[in-house]
């Protein structure tokens, strides 16, 4: 076996698992050993029942006291029992394992791990680990590594694989120049990677998580750095004066604007009059009003005879945005259109040949826009929208597209000022700092499930109002699709506890692009009272007429995608609401909670769940909307990454090639920035 061998080549990976394999992106070995633990599990000593307390994950060593049965519920195969011990009695439930009628019996004894939760008055674990006592206090002296995984695809078998292809992880090399590794005190390169997965205690992995750390933000680093050195030097090919059509807008609108709306807009003005182009990161707090800030850009750079695209992460987003552009610039007798990956192949054409030959001033769309067929008479200028989603490679791409296009990057991350140089090193900010004025602060309480009726009432009262409200669903990480049968028993269930003449419609990832465009219309237009969905209505969708936003399983969420689903309500003048709801009694997730309860602002939040989850935490949720490091958390890790940077300034320093680094993962992750 070799690292560029393919993974079929691991004794025990068939055609099935490779095929799965390929769905995570995995080809090679050398792609497999980089694929990295999302946690670890260590097994504690077991507890009694009556101890074992809610929302906590616990091992119980219980006696099989009833009958196992079966149930058929929906397509699903439910297997049961209870355990008793002397301090109480719980149910265990499985889901589609019939075959552990054979493996349990009355008066059997095992010890059982899992996440308790209440059911009907009853605690219980869902589909808990079992063992036999003796296998069990083997497992006690370890740390098992739980991997990303696919449906169909277990712990287990990547475990194995991982285990058979250990000896090859010998071959790796440090690829860190000039002992940086030293220099930096960091565990090398061949050793971090056979702790991460194989840890021999908590201290090693955190060295060796450090190191790996370290790796990922110094190839992204390394990346962005080549990027600058080649836009830095980059001639503004295209000057755009500020134009009257500018003022005309400004008054058109229904408000004015604020401080630093007008301050963003006049730094935009300023580079696109200056000899090299425009690489501008507008970075503002959720319903700051970024969009407005970017039309303005896409209006004056139309003017001046030149076309402008703009890409979002959503076709959703990408749509919503299209619809507000066209409201507001088509007035000025500007042509827009959208362009996603689910519009028809006969438009798509109509719209390629419409930007080559340069009809069409503006397009908005998805990563749909950067595609090979996509060319443009005389692109000057394109807008990434929510950039976190983006990687920095995508951005390149998109420049490439037209010969060196200013480039504006709207961002609603709360990053503070000094991590925001280092990430988006490339670029120039500007910061909107304030609100709308007229904005009333969300009102927010963070409730017990118990809480859940009263809830109901209050929604029922703004939808009375004429308002509209979005119900997040329990997000449950195992498999996407018990996230999608959240969505659609949790909307049932609503339709129970409401009036029948309240409009409550679900909404998920894995549902048609096209229904889920028609859903997200209709809830636009008011046609719909209640949206219960998943995250995918986090980023960035505006409809000021909603109020409510109650998210269900708080603590699932790390709070910084807490603060932007929030940011889904208050973006009107109406008050607005957001109550979360939690379903475990720790003190810790109360806390957590309380420092979004105490403010709205995305900094205040950034900052405060950092102290809280301290330095060492690596396990804590992980900030959402960072998906460019698998590992790394820019706040978390901000020592880290700082170092990383140093690291890079100093090869720049000494005229070190930076295409010299060479790393086993440089490619994937590459690939992972340009996602
Ligand atoms: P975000 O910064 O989160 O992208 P948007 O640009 O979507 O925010 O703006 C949110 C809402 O606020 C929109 O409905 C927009 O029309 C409105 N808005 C933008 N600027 C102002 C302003 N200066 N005063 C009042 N409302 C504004
Ligand atoms: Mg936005």
């Amino acid at each position: 076996m070799k690292l560029t061998d393919r993974v079929n080549v691991i004794k025990g990976v068939g055609e099935k698992t490779t095929a799965l394999f390929a769905k995570l992106h995995i080809e090679t070995i050398k792609d497999f050993i980089t694929w990295y633990p999302r946690n670890y599990l260590s097994y504690d000593e077991p507890k009694n029942i009556g101890e074992a307390a809610v929302g906590e994950r616990v091992a119980v060593l219980g006696r099989i006291h009833s009958r196992i049965e079966i149930k058929k519920v929906r397509s699903l195969t439910l297997v049961s029992c209870t355990i008793k011990d002397y301090t109480g009695s719980m149910k265990l439930v499985w889901y589609n394992c019939p075959f552990l009628k054979q493996v349990f019996h009355v008066g059997g004894t095992f010890v059982f791990v899992g996440t308790i939760s209440v059911r009907n008055n009853q605690k219980q674990i869902e589909h808990p680990e079992y063992y036999a006592m003796s296998n069990y206090v083997e497992l006690q002296s370890s740390l098992q590594s739980i991997y990303p995984l696919t449906e169909g695809l277990s712990n287990k078998t990547l475990i194995k694989c991982m285990y058979a292809v250990k000896p090859l992880m010998e071959e790796l090399t440090e690829y860190l120049p000039l002992d940086l590794d030293k220099q930096y005190h960091l565990m090398p390169y061949q050793e971090a990677v056979k702790e991460i997965h194989f840890p021999k205690d908590y201290e090693m992995l955190l060295k060796a998580r450090n190191r790996l750390v370290f790796d990922e933000f110094f190839i992204f680093l390394t990346a962005m750095h080549r990027i600058k050195q080649k836009t830095m030097q980059a001639k503004n090919q295209y000057q755009i004066p500020m134009c009257d059509e500018v003022e005309c807008l400004k008054e058109s609108l229904p408000f004015s604007l604020t401080d630093g709306q007008l301050k963003a807009i006049d730094d935009i003005a300023n580079d696109f009059m200056k000899d090299t182009i425009m690489n501008r990161l507008v970075q503002g707090d959720v319903g700051s009003g970024k969009t407005i800030v970017a039309v303005i850009a896409l209006l004056m750079s139309v003017k001046a005879n030149y076309q402008g695209a703009m890409m979002v992460p959503t076709e959703i987003l990408a749509l919503q945005h299209y619809e507000s552009i066209l409201k507001i610039l088509e007035p000025f007798g500007i042509n827009i259109a959208l362009l996603i990956g689910s519009t028809p192949l006969k438009e798509k054409r109509k719209i390629y040949e419409a930007l080559a030959d340069g009809t069409l001033d503006i397009v908005v769309g998805t990563h749909a826009v950067i595609q090979e067929k996509v060319n443009f008479l005389k692109l000057a200028l394109v807008i990434t929208d929510e950039q976190h989603r983006f990687g920095v490679l995508q951005r390149e791409n998109l420049s490439r597209k037209g010969s060196e296009p200013h480039v504006l990057v709207m961002s609603a991350t709360p990053i503070p000022r000094t991590l925001a140089i280092i990430m988006y090193g490339d670029l120039d900010i500007s910061m909107i700092r304030e609100l709308p004025k007229e904005r009333l602060p969300i009102k927010n309480c963070v409730v017990g499930t118990a809480y859940r009726p009263t809830a109901y009432r209050f929604m029922e009262a703004e939808i009375k109002k004429g308002h509209q409200v979005y119900v997040i669903c329990p997000m449950v990480e195992e498999s996407e699709n018990t996230k999608a049968e959240n969505v659609v028993v949790y909307a049932d269930t609503l339709k129970e506890a409401f009036h029948q003449t309240i409009r409550i419609q679900y909404l998920h990832g894995k549902m048609k692009s096209d229904e889920k465009t028609q859903i997200m219309e209709r809830f636009q237009k008011g046609d719909i009272d209640i949206l219960v969905s998943t995250t995918v209505v986090e980023v960035g969708i505006n409809n000021p007429n909603a109020t409510v936003m109650m998210i269900e399983n708080a603590e699932k969420f790390g709070l910084a995608q807490l603060h932007q689903l929030r940011g889904r309500v208050g973006r009107g003048e109406a008050q607005s609401y957001c109550i979360m709801v939690y379903t475990s009694d720790k003190q810790e997730v109360k806390e957590r909670l309380e420092i979004l309860n105490q403010s709205n602002d995305g900094f205040f939040i950034a900052n405060e769940d950092l102290k809280l989850r301290g330095p060492g935490d690596f396990f804590g949720i992980r900030q959402s909307g960072e998906l460019l490091f698998r590992l790394g958390d820019i706040y978390q890790n901000a020592e880290i990454l700082k170092m990383a940077n140093d690291a890079v300034l100093h090869l720049q320093n000494i005229e070190y090639p930076l295409e010299n680094i060479k790393h086993p993962g440089l490619e994937k992750n590459m690939n992972a920035l340009s996602l």
